[in-house]
């Protein structure tokens, strides 16, 4: 039975097409090259170089840089959220039809998230905000991003289900028996590492409801 439901934020809640994650990027890049003096021409390198071996470009720059992640993170998603992103009455829609006490689990920093979710209207649905803060800068898809989000949840890891658009993100999540959701199995952003791990594709966040009351009647039965 699921109980409860994480969503990924960036590009789960709303579609990749919004275009902020590309400025975000970009912010990112900005940030290395002016504040930690990697040649611009090495970014996209490094960059690469940080997320296979340590999920994130933070995480990568935390551990082998030692750089202090509130300037960062501050500058990073120091974004117009309102220029990008509409109130969604659809996705409220979809929310307000699942009984699952529902929380967010990103590796962005809590008040963006919030800005996001009221962005996009939906932020009275979410009962917690799991925040790179909260796990400690171990970026998901690190174990211990998990392990914190799972002490702290009312539920057992096997009723909840985890939905993020990076396939990779829901290892560490089916490991710990939760259901987990691929969003936009778009293979060229991410690649497909951790397709194994997923049980369910969807090409539409709006599709998760139909999903979750499918499945729970089948646990449940
Ligand atoms: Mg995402």
């Amino acid at each position: 039975m699921i109980r409860y439901i994480l969503f990924d934020l960036d590009d789960t809640l709303y579609p990749t097409n919004s275009g902020m994650m590309h400025e975000i990027s970009e912010r990112m890049s900005d940030y290395m090259v002016e504040h930690i003096v990697i040649p611009r021409d090495d970014v996209e390198r490094q960059r690469k170089d940080f997320w296979a071996r340590y999920g994130t470009t933070l995480r990568g720059m935390y551990i082998e840089h030692h750089i202090d992640p509130h300037p960062f993170l501050d500058f990073v998603h120091a974004v117009n959220v309102e220029g990008y992103l509409k109130p969604d009455a659809r996705l409220a829609a979809m929310l307000a039809r699942l009984p699952q006490t529902k929380s967010i689990f990103t590796n962005a920093p809590g008040d963006y998230a919030r800005r996001v979710i009221r962005a996009l209207g939906v932020e009275n649905f979410f009962d917690q905000i799991f925040d790179i803060h909260f796990i400690e800068y171990a970026s998901k898809p690190n174990a211990s991003a998990y392990d914190c989000v799972v002490a702290a949840l009312p539920v057992r890891a096997d009723e909840c289900l985890l939905v993020d658009d990076i396939a990779r993100n829901l290892v560490p999540a089916k490991k710990l028996g939760m259901t987990t959701v691929w969003l936009n199995g778009t293979e060229e952003r991410y690649g497909t590492d951790g397709e194994e791990s997923v049980d369910f594709k969807l090409a539409s966040i709006y599709d998760l409801g139909r999903l979750v009351r499918q499945q729970s009647i089948v646990l449940s039965s």
